[in-house]
């Protein structure tokens, strides 16, 4: 099963929507200068929420080859949520990818397994692709070993929701903003785990077509090594994702290496 790569930049809580036009050119700019072929890698950047419309008018009016989602939905379509935003919403403004379960959301919203399930089949019903996030911390990984908590995590996830087009993103929580990415291997390992976990649930075509994307601390010189990976998909990248050249160089992984 041939699956296009996903260099997906997550914003967090950077950027205001001026910020965000003048990034979003500038990275069109500089893939459009390399010649970076959108069919063979697919670029997504997730702006926080007051940059959307901004991005979504620019994307369209200029017609460019970038993808974007929000960092977040709502597990609701409308009504009594202060501050929430729904998967309606979010798919009026043509964005195509929503993250959901990011590690930040669980510690500092404590969104739960089940709570991310709900939004996940949210997205899905409003016709967005989940960028659903799982990984362990350094804590779990200690004491439960690899391969398990992610899983665990995902499971919950695979249970709830029907089978349907997701991105899974395996980003252990010690890799994230620490500077100290996962190696090739460990990330290997539980992207392999991960997609184990989907051909139990979901079956093996569905495995086989899930995008499984590894995040933490990944910069243009570690990411030819995770994408050399056979169950390695993409990247869900944070920091440097706000560096427009190092982020393009990460979409350019292919031309490190010749990959
Ligand atoms: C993230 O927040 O999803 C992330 C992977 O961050 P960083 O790349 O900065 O580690």
């Amino acid at each position: 099963m041939n699956r296009t790569p996903l260099i997906a930049g997550n914003w967090k809580m950077n950027l205001d929507h001026l910020q965000a036009i003048a990034t979003v050119q500038k990275l069109a700019w500089t893939l459009k200068d390399a010649r970076h072929d959108h069919d063979d890698v697919e670029v997504a950047v997730f702006p926080p929420f007051t940059d959307l419309r901004s991005v979504q008018t620019l994307i369209s009016a200029d017609k460019l080859p970038i993808r974007f989602g929000a960092q977040d939905l709502s597990q609701y379509d409308s009504g009594a949520h202060t501050g929430d935003v729904s998967g309606a919403f979010l798919a009026a403004l043509d964005a195509q990818y929503v993250i959901v379960g990011h590690s930040e959301r669980r510690t500092m919203h404590g969104e739960t397994d089940e709570v991310v399930a709900a939004k996940t089949a949210a997205a899905v019903k409003h016709g967005l692709v989940p960028v659903v996030c799982v990984g362990e911390t350094g804590e779990q990984r200690e004491e439960r070993g690899a391969g398990v908590v992610a899983v665990e995590q995902l499971q919950v996830v695979l249970d709830a929701v029907q089978p349907a087009e997701i991105v899974v993103a395996y980003e252990p929580v010690w890799a994230i903003g620490s500077g100290q990415a996962a190696t090739a291997d460990q990330a290997q390992e539980e992207c392999a785990a991960i997609r184990r976990g989907i051909a139990a649930a979901w079956g093996e075509e569905a495995a086989a077509a899930t995008r499984v994307l590894y995040g933490g601390s990944v910069k243009s010189g570690n990411i030819a090594g995770f994408l050399r990976e056979p169950d390695v998909d993409g990247a869900l990248v944070g920091g440097a994702s706000l560096d427009v050249q190092e982020f393009a160089a990460i979409a350019r992984f292919r031309q490190h290496v010749g990959l």
